[in-house]
């Protein structure tokens, strides 16, 4: 056994899913650890994540999981091999939560309530002799001679061998992540890549979305570009979804992604699934110039056929208002705004629409585009893109190349993921390796 004397001291700043399962971890060593929580309790985000439901992790492959993560995935690779999602669920097992992976893959406690987890991740800490003190904010890492030697609150500084920084990002800061460890990574020498909203809703231009207000619908295909809506090739759109995590065809620009998914209108332009995974790439092409997305509001549909089906039911039913009609295919406000893009009167007869308004109602049903104006803000994003620059990390020990002792998991770096549960493992997994590194190399 350590003898008490020599163990090392670790302070763990952040008790979100990361900090916990690093400070858990870091005591399991054999350290002696110190938990620092700025709010009155731990795991605030996990408490609301996957709609309080958790979850967890992804049943995917490791390569496709990896890629879920983009270019900055490879980074993982160390962690998620440490500590895998296997791991994980093994951990979950051993502190009595039992998980299930529903058929889209996403993994959830069985229970589907995330203060399970939470519970499960404080109670891992206790088991192993964590310390851990709420409502204590961190102001500063001190080092000296480029290593950590103390962790300041306003309270007073803790010395510590070793400190890992599990501040999480810089979205929903009512749960306690407000960026705070950017500022005190950088006050050390680090790069912060430049922090940006993802899985967010878009701001649309005008008021075409705004009209929409409160229709959602389901499994549209969604397809955005770096241009102008009205610059948009048709030609361009492609038959399947592509995008980040999909495997298949590469993307070349003006298209930006497509997804097939749920959306939702509300009065500052788009939300929903399908929106949520693509804003980061449209956010990204909007400060290069425009972006745009185009709704495929009739996706069983094919293109070729649309027309057809549609002359199809204007003759069978030629006596009825052509807005009536459209009602059949999508929601009343949808039809009206369709009809006047294609300059139709929704009062006109089946039997008199024209060959080209038939055809402008169809090219509209199957290409109805907003211009996108940016993204809600950071605060009210999913997750935050950007954050501690990877180059200056380890992935072997996610200890810093400046400063020794120094070590970051969770969110703060700069990886980031679509919904599926790879944000909570790629956490758990990065504060694992953490704390476990920090315990042994101090
Ligand atoms: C609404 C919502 C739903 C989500 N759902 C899912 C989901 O179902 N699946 C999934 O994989 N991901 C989900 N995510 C993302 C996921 O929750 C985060 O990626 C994950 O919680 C990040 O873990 P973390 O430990 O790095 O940071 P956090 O969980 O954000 O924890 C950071 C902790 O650090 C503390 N802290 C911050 N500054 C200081 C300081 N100065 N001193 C001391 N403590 C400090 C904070 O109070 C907080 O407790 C969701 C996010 C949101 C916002």
């Amino acid at each position: 056994m350590q003898n008490a004397m020599s163990k090392k001291k670790i302070v763990v700043i952040g008790g979100g899913a990361a900090g916990m399962m690093a400070a858990g971890r870091a005591a399991e060593s054999g350290a002696e650890v110190l938990l620092l929580e700025k709010m009155e309790r731990p795991g605030k985000k996990v408490l609301i994540s996957g709609n309080t439901r958790c979850n967890l992790s992804n049943a995917r492959d490791f390569e496709d999981f990896i890629c879920m993560f983009g270019r900055n995935g490879k980074f993982l690779y160390p962690s998620l091999r440490r500590f895998s999602r296997n791991d994980l669920l093994n951990f979950f097992a051993g502190q009595g939560l039992k998980t299930l992976a529903e058929p889209d893959g996403r993994i959830f406690p069985a229970s589907g309530r995330s203060s399970d987890v939470v519970a499960a991740l404080i109670q891992y800490m206790s088991q192993n002799g964590v310390k851990i003190v709420m409502e204590s904010p961190v102001r500063e890492i001190e080092a000296s001679g480029g290593r950590v030697t103390a962790v300041c609150t306003a309270m007073g500084s803790y010395r510590a061998d070793a400190a890992v920084l599990a501040t999480g990002g810089a979205s929903y800061p009512q749960t306690g992540s407000t960026g705070d460890g950017y500022k005190m990574a950088a006050a050390l020498g680090h790069s912060i890549v430049r922090l940006r909203p993802a899985l967010v809703p878009l701001m649309t231009e005008g008021t075409k979305a705004q009209s929409l207000q409160g229709i959602s619908l389901k499994g549209v295909r969604l397809t955005s570009f770096a241009c102008r809506a009205e610059d948009i090739d048709p030609a361009l759109i492609p038959g399947k979804d592509c995008g980040r995590g999909i495997a298949g065809r590469k993307i070349r620009l003006p298209l930006i992604e497509s997804r097939t998914g749920d959306i939702l209108f509300t009065h500052y332009g788009l939300s929903g699934p399908a929106v949520l995974l693509m804003s980061l790439a449209v956010a990204d092409a909007l400060e290069q110039g425009f972006a745009s997305l185009t709704i495929d509001l009739i996706p069983k549909k094919e293109h070729k056929h649309a027309e057809e089906e549609l002359q199809e039911m204007l003759n069978r039913y030629s006596s009825r208002l052509v807005q009536n009609i459209l009602e059949d295919l999508v929601p009343s406000k949808i039809a009206v705004s369709v009809l006047a893009e294609a300059g139709v009167s929704g009062q006109t007869r089946a039997n008199q629409v024209t060959a080209p308004q038939r055809e402008n109602i169809s090219r509209i049903l199957k290409d109805y585009r907003l211009d996108i104006k940016g993204p809600r803000p950071l605060a009210e994003a999913m997750v935050t893109a950007g954050g501690i620059c990877l180059n200056e990390v380890d992935p072997r020990t996610m200890q810093s190349k400046l400063i020794k002792g120094l070590y970051f998991c969770g969110e703060v770096l700069d990886i980031d993921a679509d919904t599926g549960g790879f944000n909570l493992q790629a956490a758990f997994s990065t504060g694992y390796l953490a704390g476990d590194s920090a315990a042994i190399h101090g």
